[in-house]
């Protein structure tokens, strides 16, 4: 509902499936990361057997389901795709794993949103590659073993906190990943531009990037943005810096990148809360947001570029967005 450029409909969609880097070599940056998953999946394939289960943390549209497509595609297993809302009892889980193949690569998107139940249940089949299913209610109920095909889980979450400790410890491997630098967000645009058939230069390439908000998925977005753009104003096969501008103006995509929602959340903390400390809750009630959204979408970016901070009292704001706002800090004031 948020996100600039949100998809909008299948089209969209297919074209963003089809910018995804199909290999580990393809995909920019999370150099670590992406070191420590090719170690983990050669050890695999050498001994024949499924990767150990891993965990994906952070924000949205950094890579985490590319990722999973990656480990399935690396280690030539098929790949299953779920997520935690999909699986609100154990019985929606015992029916997933029970009809998987032996390596398949099971992803759970939203890995903490998934039923209690249906939690315990995946710590013995990670362990194990076995479940217990109850049958019958009350002093008749009985639990059936029933053994599992191997597989690897990949679990992708925005709130690592939330995850229960027995459950994270069962990942073999967990990756966070972060916001990329302006320059991997270049190469993201360059090799999307390509497969667009659209010519952006250096310059407008490095001012899309700045504007993407750390993030690949915003980054071809708004390159989107950007041809569509050009399509209708220009000749449909380049956009240099008037074009680039034109459209993430139209767009509500400021020279920092910041959208409409981030500059309402902080223009309520700066004006409305004086700067704070603000409980979450509170912030999100003023700008009409669901408060996991301003918590795993919003906030990340914001305190990542120093305008927010976080205190065990709230969140409050830093001169720096003071400054974005142009409104006089505290600080400033005081002298
Ligand atoms: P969500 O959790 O919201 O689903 P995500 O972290 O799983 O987000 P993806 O769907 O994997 O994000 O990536 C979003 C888009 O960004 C994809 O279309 C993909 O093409 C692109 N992308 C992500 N990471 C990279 C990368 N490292 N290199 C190139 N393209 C990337």
């Amino acid at each position: 509902v948020r996100e600039v450029g949100d998809p909008v409909d299948e089209t969209e969609l297919a074209i963003e499936g089809a910018l995804r880097p199909g290999s580990l070599a393809e995909f920019v940056g999370q150099q670590k990361v992406r070191g420590q998953l090719q170690l983990l999946l050669d050890a695999a394939r050498i001994q024949q057997r499924p990767a150990d289960h891993i965990l994906l943390s952070g924000p949205p549209g950094l890579g985490k389901t590319t990722l999973a497509m990656i480990v399935a595609h690396e280690s030539n297993r098929p790949l299953r795709l779920s997520s935690g809302p999909a699986i609100q009892h154990a019985g929606d889980l015992a029916a997933l794993l029970s009809s998987l193949t032996p390596g398949e690569v099971l992803f759970i998107d939203e890995v903490h949103r998934m039923a209690r139940s249906a939690e315990e249940m995946l710590y013995l089949a990670m362990e194990d590659f076995r479940i217990d299913i109850m049958v019958g209610k009350g002093a008749g109920a009985t639990s059936i073993p029933l053994d599992l095909a191997p597989f690897t889980l990949v679990g992708a979450t925005t709130r690592s906190g939330m995850l229960p400790n027995p459950l994270r410890d069962r990942f073999g491997f967990t990756a966070h990943l972060e916001y990329y630098e302006p320059e991997e967000l270049e190469r993201v645009i360059e090799r999307s531009a390509a497969m667009l058939g659209v010519a952006v230069p250096p310059g407008p390439r490095a001012e899309i990037a700045r504007r993407s908000r750390g993030t690949p998925r915003i980054a071809n977005r708004l390159l989107r943005r950007v041809r569509d753009y050009s399509i209708v104003h220009g000749n449909g096969r380049a956009a240099d810096a008037a074009i680039v501008d034109a459209a993430l103006d139209l767009y509500d995509v400021d020279a920092i990148g910041l959208d409409r929602l981030d500059r309402a959340v902080l223009d309520a903390l700066v004006r409305r809360f004086r700067g704070g400390p603000v409980g979450l809750g509170t912030l999100s009630v003023a700008v009409g947001e669901e408060s996991d959204t301003i918590e795993s979408v919003v906030e990340p970016y914001l305190v990542r570029i120093g305008f927010i901070g976080r205190t065990p009292r709230g969140r409050i704001a830093m001169p720096e967005a003071y400054a974005h706002l142009g409104v006089a800090s505290p600080e400033s004031v005081l002298g």
